[in-house]
């Protein structure tokens, strides 16, 4: 199944209205893709339980959402307009590009030679306001969300007065003008990211280190993502950043291949200091306990959304047969799923079946939104179709709910999604369930 896995992945999304590629009746655009119905939720359940787990449920945590479009002076302070560049290659014959590090010494379309590698920047360019493009007006996208926690780190401990170590955290967009977009969602040129800078006392930054590293694993247990697929790669010191001591990749097993799915990485107190230089402004921290002021050094799990929603929807894609016919089913967990419960009536052509499947629907939707409604086609059809979008439960109210059997007024049957099995329950223990 692996070697077509990312195929069948691409075209269930589509179908079924998860992700569809960008601008499309225009011929695309590379490197961008449109989130559908199911494919938002899924994408915000995720990013939702993110932000409760490393936010709203801890008490050292503080929340931002910054300006994507930030002074340019940050992305120089930060290397950023000096050094985020990838070696690109141009083939001399047909003047097709390509990563420098990706390919071998002859192009891989026309076995053509290769020019100069070059370093090209990756950070999209824009202006502001309305006067002719002169250096002053240039505007960055940003690469990375981190620029706007650090750019905010003076406001949060004068609001806050947090004490160390403490860390802010943002879910956002990302722009990078990748050489080569690829593989689906993987690689594209507008991702979100969710990234926190965790700040520390210089001499206690291996404990946070470790704390995180931990909470990677928490994090892709909670999404469905499992253990055995996630692999850490201790980054050698001549591959890391200049200014990281310690860098881990968590490498996840992509149906292309083990690729970087999150990155966590020791940043010392470059990004502080480089900020305070740049800028002028004291973004040092004073230690009320010893009275001592030091700018803090700080600890930078990284992860990517888009990366995220692709390995849980590889983690969730089975296919196997039920009742003598093959399915196809996302084994979504509860949290993520993007529908939690579908209602159907078992017939959509008796008016006392649909009220009632109807009353069922909205009494559950108040308690959980999430909950679909379909009467399309037979029974089987929408079986199929929920579980191919992962609904863990199907909800069918028949002829015994109206209390054609005297003893089963009031129930309904719900369908497990991955045995196939149905339970005759009250509809009054539904919410419980569903919820
Ligand atoms: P890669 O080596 O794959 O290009 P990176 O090391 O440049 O990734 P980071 O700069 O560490 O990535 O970015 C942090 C996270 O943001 C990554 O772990 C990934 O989840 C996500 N990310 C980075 N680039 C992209 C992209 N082009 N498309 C989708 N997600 C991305």
């Amino acid at each position: 199944m692996a070697d077509d896995l990312m195929e069948k992945i691409v075209s269930l999304c589509k179908r079924r209205g998860f992700i569809y590629p960008g601008s499309e009746i225009y011929g695309g655009l590379s490197g961008t893709w449109d989130y559908g119905p199911l494919g938002v939720e899924l994408k915000d359940n995720i990013a939702g339980l993110w932000w409760r787990m490393f936010v709203q449920e801890r008490d050292d945590m503080y929340g931002l959402d910054a300006a994507i479009l930030m002074n340019a002076e940050v992305w120089k302070a930060s290397g950023h307009v000096e050094g985020f560049a990838d070696p690109l290659v141009e083939c001399k014959k047909c003047k097709r590009r390509f990563r420098a590090d990706q390919v071998g010494d002859k192009c891989p379309e026309c076995g053509g030679n290769f020019g100069e590698v070059r370093q090209f920047n990756m950070m999209f360019k824009t202006q502001v306001g309305a006067v002719p493009e002169d250096e002053a007006s240039i505007v960055y996208l940003r690469p990375e969300t981190a620029g706007g926690i650090f750019v905010n780190f003076k406001n949060i401990v004068d609001s806050f007065h947090p004490k160390l170590p403490f860390g802010i955290a943002q879910v956002g967009k990302a722009f990078r003008n990748e050489i080569a977009p690829r593989d689906f969602t993987f690689r594209s040129r507008e991702f979100q990211q969710m990234e926190i800078e965790y700040f520390v006392r210089p001499g206690e930054w291996e404990q946070a280190f470790e704390m995180w590293r931990q909470n990677v694993h928490a994090f892709n247990e909670a999404v469905g993502i499992p253990r055995a697929d996630v692999h850490e790669l201790e980054v050698a010191p001549e591959d890391r950043a200049h200014y990281s001591k310690r860098t881990i990749d968590f490498e996840f097993d992509f149906p292309i291949g083990r690729k970087e799915l999150y990155g966590l990485a020791y940043r010392t107190d470059f990004d502080l200091s480089a900020h305070a230089n740049a800028s002028g402004k004291d973004l040092s921290y004073l230690d009320d306990s010893t009275g001592e002021r030091f700018i803090p050094h700080v600890i930078e799990p990284s992860f990517g959304v888009d990366r995220t929603v692709l390995a849980v929807l590889s983690s969730a894609y089975r296919e196997d047969e039920l009742g003598g016919e093959k399915r196809t089913y996302l084994a979504f967990n509860k949290t993520v799923a993007p529908i939690k419960a579908a209602v159907f009536p078992l017939l959509k052509n008796k008016p006392e079946l649909v009220e009632k499947a109807r009353e069922v629907y909205l009494m559950l939707k108040k308690i959980e939104p999430r909950i679909m409604w379909d009467d399309n086609g037979n029974i089987g059809k929408r079986y199929r179709r929920q579980d191919e979008i992962g609904t863990p439960h199907c909800i069918t109210i028949d002829f015994d709910t109206l209390g054609e059997t005297p003893d089963l007024k009031d129930t309904v049957t719900i369908r497990d999604r991955d045995t196939g099995e149905q339970e005759r329950v009250s509809i009054d223990s539904l919410a419980a369930r569903v919820a």
